[in-house]
């Protein structure tokens, strides 16, 4: 789960980082194009200015030119000696550089669509007083000397304000003023129009604004998409690990059922369901190994087989489940005498055998009277009875012709009919 939001945040991280670029080189891209706009813009003006500066430097190198008086041109009324007369007495009106600025600029204000007027912040023509724009770019030019051109831009019009030098021809009119060759006079303003740049600004801004949105729903989108996928892999991946935490939970359970299962099947299969003691099967299988162990080892083995005394009696007397305790009180305290390698079973109703690994008839006698003084003594208690019961048992030992349990059985069987038929609670071996 941690590993997963760290996955998430990491990836949302990178996209943003990635969408911050493209949005950041979109942003950079239009104000580079923005700037270069307006060095065209720049370009036009001053190559403007320049042409009239040096139309003026040409008007002022020649000392201005005189026309010939005409409708619609009057002599600058700001200039001394303003006009002269040819030998024929005709009127010529002298045009110095300012005067030629000021008509070529009405001419063309009014035949093209820019524009530029020569300006100065101590005009003699009251014309040339500087407008709001012309005021700001003189005193920036006033003041940062070095710098060439003041330029803004203005509703629909790029403005370029550049100084202009006061040349020999200035100083007809300007002389009172004091200024000398060289000096910054005043200013020379030319605007452009700028509906292309305006309408190229517009298009741009639309198209970045286009750019921006795409960019941030894909990486909105993208992001979505993402934590969608990690989302259903982790839950997928957990659905699997509980999954198979289950199954293997479920496996588990089986097995110990099955084992258990299988426990209780070889219980029941090699128990004795009342005594708990080895049964009839058990006995035969492990006895018929043991036989073949101490033929092979050439050990001793011996049987003792095992019958209680007149049990019927107890049945007739006190009933099945009285016999049935009894049973088991005598099959418990005869386990007590017997080895792990040997084995006790029951191998009929009141009829119990022993196999007894590496011993001989004699031992097995001892071990036999062992057992039947203690099961005489033994006493069969509840609230209202005290019951003594007592054991007859023949014994027969292993024999080098026997093949099989009950050849030694039947001999010990015998002994045990014997043990019977002599005053029982006895141990006889056989022969
Ligand atoms: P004997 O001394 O000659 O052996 O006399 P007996 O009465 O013990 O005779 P026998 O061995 O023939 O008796 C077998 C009796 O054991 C018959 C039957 O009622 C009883 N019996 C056999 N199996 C069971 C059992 O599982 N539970 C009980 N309560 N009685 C059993
Ligand atoms: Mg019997
Ligand atoms: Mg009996």
């Amino acid at each position: 789960m941690k590993n997963k939001n760290l996955l998430i945040s990491l990836i949302i991280l990178l996209v943003i980082s990635f969408t911050s670029f493209i949005i950041k080189y979109t942003n950079d891209t239009k104000n580079e194009y923005q700037v270069i706009s307006k060095n065209i813009l720049f370009q036009q003006s001053s190559t403007l200015f320049n042409n009239i500066v040096t139309m003026r430097q040409w008007s002022s190198d020649h000392g201005a030119v005189y026309v010939k008086s005409h409708e619609g041109i009057e002599p600058n009324p700001y200039l001394e000696n303003n006009h002269t007369y040819t030998k024929d007495n005709e009127l010529l009106i002298k045009i110095n550089p300012a005067w030629m600025t000021r008509q070529l600029s009405e001419m063309s204000n009014k035949a093209e669509r820019y524009y530029f007027k020569i300006t100065s912040l101590d005009p003699i023509n009251p014309i040339n007083i500087p407008d709001e724009f012309e005021q700001k770019a003189l005193n920036d030019l006033e003041k940062n000397k070095e710098k060439k051109f003041y330029t803004n831009i203005e509703k629909d019009m790029y403005n370029l304000l550049g100084s202009l030098k006061v040349e020999p021809s200035c100083l007809e009119c300007h002389a009172h003023q004091n200024y000398k060759v060289g000096d910054i006079i005043g200013g020379l303003r030319v605007s452009v129009p700028i509906d292309s740049y305006v309408k190229n600004m517009e298009i741009l801004q639309s198209k970045t604004n286009f750019l921006y949105t795409i960019t941030i729903i894909t990486a909105i989108v993208f992001i979505f998409i993402i934590i969608f996928t990690i989302n259903s892999i982790y839950s997928r991946e957990k659905s699997i690990v509980k999954l198979n935490n289950t199954l293997e939970k479920k496996v588990n359970k089986r097995t110990k059922e099955l084992s258990d299962a299988n426990k209780k099947l070889l219980e029941i299969s090699t128990k004795d369901y009342l005594t708990n003691i080895a049964n009839r099967r058990y006995f035969f299988e492990i006895g018929l190994k043991s036989l073949h162990i101490a033929k092979r080892e050439n050990s001793d083995l011996s049987i003792v087989c095992i019958d209680i005394d007149f049990f019927k009696n107890i049945n007739d007397t006190y009933g099945h489940n009285i016999g049935d305790e009894i049973l088991k009180l005598i099959a418990n305290n005869m386990n007590k005498y017997i080895r792990k390698s040997d084995i006790l079973a029951r191998i009929g109703g009141e009829e119990f055998v022993i196999l007894l690994n590496n011993t001989n008839e004699q031992n097995a006698y001892a071990l036999a009277e062992k057992i039947r003084v203690h099961i005489e003594s033994l006493i069969y208690k509840n609230d209202k009875i005290e019951i003594r019961t007592s054991i007859s048992m023949g014994i027969s030992q292993l024999r080098a012709k026997d093949d099989d349990l009950d050849s030694i059985i039947i001999r010990a069987d015998k002994a045990l009919y014997e043990a019977k038929n002599t005053g029982r609670n006895k141990s006889v071996i056989f022969g």
